[in-house]
């Protein structure tokens, strides 16, 4: 099997979708939405957490149940919010698709297979009862006639396991990994049960993917899970070759097995070669060079030009068509969730590109469909040519923002971690910290289930190993075997981070560093690092020449770059243009429509001489009560530009006290939350509050509980 661009990798989700349409999970990995919410995604949401909270507890009692539900309800207030549905109706939907939970756990969690709901120990296997306790792994493929393989889930290993695979160019986070028992009839099966098959037993680990819902195994969720068995027999060293699905509501509440066909992940992957050739063109940097990640590209050719809508020449960004053409199959296009981008993306990149026509081109879209040429124009027939072109060269930036990603992530695998720490991204060498009592092993610090725990759940303190050799002098007069101080990378307190074992244990875990000092680093990571199983992992997955030491687990703890994205931001700048999208900021932003200023109400008439003047606006300069006084007539925006330690700052919470007294709400944001930090801290520390201390009005601080320094 040839895995085309390895260095990217496509996640089995998207992949599923592409036997139908290869442009719509391109789409969806271009431009991600937050505001997508379905009371659908919701439910299977919470359903999830409640599932996975009872696997990894073993606790399946009707009372716990219940609490898990209510906790998954109060965790995703913000989601019910949006589709605008109550506490009480989110527990309804919950519970009712909760129902199978029960009978899966009597039917499957057990050390050996059941029949009629009794370990085989004292039940012989050979006597199985088509029975509702029975735990048959139901197999869609295989015939009503033929004898049932058995399934018992002795161990869950791991939930949510974020696996990335270069060896196949895929990634994938796997709703739960166990260990399972399979019971196959070894020899053919009768018609009828008088002659009772014999079986034999696989005991390996398998994905179960948890679905919420009762429809049987679609082509979806099928190609997802087969996919799955490849990033798990890469991970944990073993043939993997089946995974399971669960359906939350299914009848029997039965587990459907998926075994890896050749021929279906051979169509997979090539559908996911051709995806990446796609995606490539978008990665590289200059035709001439298609392989030279590191090029680099000259900023000033590409930025947006709104009177040349032709990308620049050099970029070697649309060039080519970086979509594959689209399908215009009436009844998938009609029901596709990535409608609108699609017809964005057609519309302001016509065949990708407007430029140069007379090159030869790999694809070209097909014209518009009668079925789609009214749905076509109702979505863009609102946009000039100025904000196509506007799009076109935006959404162009962006891609070359992903470039610099694209190179970053890839360094995980393709740089030793010595090389990498050389860089300042990366420490290398690192083991845990057996001296601190209160970190190390499965020390659960952060157990909070729902989102606030989910990124740090485990606390690890990290030292050097005695071993480690320096990749290089920290100074020309140190040696390499001198211990070379923490503190002299790019990392930092906050920092995102992923942990890994080298050569194939990748991102074993990811979270944050809390806490940093030239000998140690203290990080929180949503999952545990159990060195005794990892051991063995690491001796499965070590080639037999490999003659490395294993007595001590030697981690590389690495800066997150899978952590950024443009897919988000690229989803805010689609919001401009879409029909019904935000047509005021789509005038002011790319029209570039004046911002219209009136005197504020009530008036601003706060002179420093004016005995009424608010004691919060008092001590501000000239300049700094001018722009406030700009902010406060803005119906639009209204700018505050300033060099370093002309009172910006200062303004800033000036105006909030200001809006606040007036009877507004604030929402104060940033790109950095120290940013946001600086101006809560000036508002504390500025008092006005009860007995002068704090602000005195509310503050309500969203963000991760890490990152936030209040
Ligand atoms: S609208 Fe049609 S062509 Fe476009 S992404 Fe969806 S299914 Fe594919």
């Amino acid at each position: 099997m040839i895995i085309l661009h390895p260095d990217l990798l496509l996640t089995a989700t998207a992949l599923s979708n592409a036997p139908q349409c290869k442009r719509k999970p391109i789409l969806s990995s271009l431009v991600r939405s937050t505001s997508d919410v379905t009371p659908a995604l919701v439910w299977g949401s919470m359903l999830h957490e409640v599932m996975q909270r009872c696997l990894t507890e073993d606790r399946w009692e009707e009372t716990f149940v219940d609490r898990c539900i209510n906790e998954a309800v109060l965790g995703g207030l913000g989601e019910l919010v949006k589709i605008g549905l109550s506490e009480d109706i989110a527990r309804t939907e919950v519970a009712e698709r909760a129902k199978g939970m029960k009978l899966f756990k009597d039917k499957y969690l057990s050390q050996e297979p059941k029949v009629c709901g009794k370990s085989t120990s004292n039940f012989p296997l050979s006597s199985h009862v088509r029975s509702q306790s029975t735990a048959i792994l139901t197999n869609t493929r295989s015939g009503a006639s033929d004898a049932p393989s058995l399934l018992a889930i002795t161990k869950l290993l791991d939930i949510e396991e974020d696996i990335w695979s270069p060896t196949f160019g895929l990634k994938g986070k796997l709703d739960a990994t166990v260990q399972g028992i399979i019971s196959d009839p070894s020899s053919p099966s009768s018609s009828s049960y008088r002659a009772p098959p014999s079986y034999t037993q696989t005991n390996t680990p398998l994905p179960l993917e948890l679905k919420t819902g009762r429809s049987l195994a679609g082509m979806e969720h099928r190609a997802q899970t087969m996919l799955y068995t490849l990033l798990l027999s890469e991970r944990y060293g073993v043939d993997t070759k089946d995974g399971l699905l669960f359906y939350t509501q299914s009848e029997g509440g039965e587990i459907v097995r998926v075994p890896r066909g050749r021929n279906e992940i051979r169509g997979l992957m090539s559908a996911r070669n051709e995806m990446a050739s796609y995606m490539w063109r978008r990665v590289r940097k200059g035709k001439s060079k298609a392989m030279d990640l590191d090029m680099e590209v000259d900023i000033e050719d590409a930025s947006p030009g709104v009177s040349n809508p032709n990308p620049p020449a050099n970029s070697g960004i649309e060039d080519e068509p970086f979509l594959p053409p689209p399908i215009d199959d009436e009844r998938a296009c009609k029901r596709c969730y990535a409608l609108d981008t699609c017809l964005l993306f057609r519309k302001t990149h016509p065949n990708h590109s407007s430029s140069a026509p007379k090159k030869k081109r790999l694809t070209y879209d097909p014209p518009i469909p009668a079925f789609l040429a009214p749905i076509f124009d109702a979505k863009t027939e609102h946009l000039s040519s100025k904000q196509t072109a506007f799009f076109r060269d935006w959404e162009r930036l962006l891609a070359l923002e992903e470039r610099d990603l694209v190179r970053f992530k890839r360094e995980l695998w393709t740089l030793g971690a010595g090389e990498r720490e050389k860089r300042g991204r990366c420490f290398s060498g690192m083991v845990v910290n057996r001296q601190i009592k209160n970190y190390g092993a499965a020390d659960k610090t952060g157990g909070v289930w729902g989102k606030e725990g989910k990124i740090h759940r485990y606390t690890y303190s990290f030292i050097r190993s005695g071993r480690w050799v320096a990749p290089f002098p920290s100074s020309p007069t140190q040696s390499p075997t001198s211990k070379l101080s923490l503190l002299n990378g790019h990392l930092n307190t906050g920092d995102p981070i992923t942990v890994s074992i080298e050569p194939n244990l990748l991102a074993l875990a990811r979270g944050y560093i809390l806490e940093l000092n030239p000998e140690e680093v203290v990080i929180g990571v949503d999952h545990v690092l159990d060195e005794s199983s990892l051991k063995e992992r690491v001796q499965r997955t070590r080639s037999a020449e490999d003659d490395e030491d294993d007595s001590e687990l030697v981690f590389r703890i690495d800066k997150d770059e899978l952590f950024g994205s443009m897919a988000r931001v690229r989803s805010n700048l689609a919001q401009l243009f879409y029909a019904g999208g935000d047509a005021k900021r789509l005038s002011l932003v790319v029209d570039l429509r004046k911002p219209i200023f009136s005197a504020p109400t009530p008036p601003f008439v706060v002179t420093p001489s004016n005995p009424s003047t608010p004691p919060h606006l008092a001590h501000l300069n000239p300049s700094q009560l001018d722009a406030m006084h700009k902010v406060l007539s803005a119906e639009d925006y209204a700018l505050i530009l300033g060099m370093p330690g002309t009172g910006k700052t200062t303004v800033i919470a000036a105006l909030i006290r200001e809006l606040v007294r007036r009877g507004k709400t604030v929402l104060l944001s940033s790109y950095t939350h120290s940013a946001v930090d600086t101006i809560l801290m000036k508002l504390e520390n500025e008092g006005g509050g009860k007995d002068g201390a704090g602000a005195s009005f509310g503050v309500l601080r969203l963000g991760n509980t890490d990152k936030v320094c209040l």
